[in-house]
């Protein structure tokens, strides 16, 4: 598979450029240049399939022709050595829980698939890289984790100052070694400014070697096409209508979602849920994409006024609007809304959502009221321990912190604060 940059539909990369580059040189996104179908053979076999047979099935269409078999499994196996389970909340509703990765996230998913396939391509020339990321929170701790210790590879994390969970910034701030976090004092459109300037420096960006691991890498996103395919591999109601809700932010996770249907999972479309940063419910309402800064909410991870994986869905759909409001449906979900339903969903299942999962539950009951009869799926994108602030006191008190955030805890935070202009970050490149 090649790749192309969305500006430009005649130039083509291989998988690797495109995953070194991060970005294209003319500053846009990377997409494949098709979307492959998978054979029908595949989907016969697909019930029971396993996280990693379906990744190498899946990862094979877009960088079978770079990487041996062999070394493709190799990568898939040590990068998803954690399942995306999904569980039965009632007759009509499942959760596919995304947080059973080492930073209880599902940018686990992305991130260490992103190490693995970065480190493979680094091995053979030789080179060093630098690994520029903007974070709202859980993609810092993800990068972090997936890159610690990746030999010449060194990771930059930008965080808004303030503005992430206590944990996430211990998991981002407390590594060392390869990792610098960098506490910007301005949002997380900030942060993600100063990555996009960063990068159109073509000067500074060839001098450290400056790639990018925010969803914007095209490697992120193809781990994120497994899981749909994990979880109609456990779902046994597979010959009813299904619909997918997705807590949505950058919208990388809808993006896959998108591109797994297109290469023929059988979703019948998707509800992309948002907090109070709701620029895509905008869009799809008017046909105008109108940025604008984002709010803080309880689902933090999800506050984006510009979501960056835009284009993407545009050229998925040929720009064809009413094409997109076929497959997708959208939401926003304020605060009160979020902890009610966290609420709601423990009282009637005993089930604690995160406040990320809470917003897709919440999309995925209004979807459920147009389509009686088919079978819900929501995303559950983290551990509800990682943002024990926004539970409600009676479902705060209930959950148990996992092990692998409590050893985050009592680290030592190491992090530099700098002001939200290009000239105070390039110093730590
Ligand atoms: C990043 C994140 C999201 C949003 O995902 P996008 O791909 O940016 O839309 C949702 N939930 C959690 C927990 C996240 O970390």
């Amino acid at each position: 598979m090649k790749f192309r940059s969305i500006m430009d539909p005649v130039k083509l990369y291989s998988a690797k450029e495109a995953v070194v580059r991060g970005l294209a040189p003319d500053g846009s996104l990377f997409v494949p240049a098709s979307i492959p179908k998978l054979p029908a053979d595949f989907f016969n076999r697909l019930a029971g399939m396993s996280i990693t047979e379906i990744g190498f099935n899946v990862a094979h269409c877009f960088f079978g022709e770079e990487l041996p078999e062999k070394d493709l499994r190799g990568v898939i196996d040590r990068a998803c050595n954690f399942d995306a389970a999904l569980r039965k909340l009632d007759d009509q509703i499942s959760v596919l829980e995304l947080f059973h990765g080492p930073t209880l996230a599902f940018k686990d998913f992305g991130a260490r698939f992103m190490a693995e396939l970065l480190g493979y391509f680094k091995r053979q020339d030789e080179t060093s890289l630098t690994i520029l990321v903007a974070t709202s929170g859980d993609t810092g701790s993800a990068v972090a984790s997936g890159f610690y210790n990746v030999p010449g590879i060194k990771v930059v994390v930008l965080y808004p100052s303030g503005k992430i969970s206590p944990i996430q910034e211990q998991q981002i701030t407390t590594l060392g070694g390869n990792i610098s976090a960098l506490e910007v004092e301005g949002t997380f459109d900030d942060c993600q400014r100063l990555v996009k300037e960063a990068f159109k420096d073509s000067k500074l960006s060839t001098r450290v070697g400056l790639t990018s691991a925010n969803s914007i890498n095209i490697s992120r996103l193809v781990p994120q096409v497994f899981y749909y395919f994990r979880a109609l591999a456990q779902l046994p109601e597979l010959q009813s209508k299904i619909i997918v809700s997705v807590p949505s932010g950058n919208f990388g996770n809808l993006t896959a979602g998108l591109i797994a249907k297109q290469m023929g999972l059988p979703i019948e479309h998707f509800v992309a849920a948002t907090n109070a940063n709701d620029v895509f419910v905008q869009y799809l309402a008017t046909g105008e994409f109108k940025p604008r800064s984002s709010v803080l909410t309880l689902s933090n991870s999800m506050d984006v006024g510009n979501p960056s994986n835009l284009p993407r869905i545009q050229y998925l759909y040929s720009n064809d609007l009413a094409k997109i409001r076929a497959d997708v449906e959208t939401y926003s979900f304020s605060d009160k809304e979020t902890q009610a339903a966290i609420s709601e969903a423990f009282a009637k299942s005993k089930y604690i959502l995160d406040p990320h999962g809470a917003v897709a539950y919440l999309g995925l009951k209004k979807a459920l009221q147009k389509h009686a009869t088919a079978q819900g799926i929501f995303l559950e994108t983290a551990h509800p321990a990682k943002f024990p602030e926004a539970l409600p006191a009676n479902v705060h008190s209930q959950v148990k912190m996992p092990e692998r955030l409590t050893q985050y805890l009592n680290l030592e935070k190491k992090s530099i604060r700098v002001a939200a202009r290009l000239s105070e970050i390039v110093k730590y490149l």
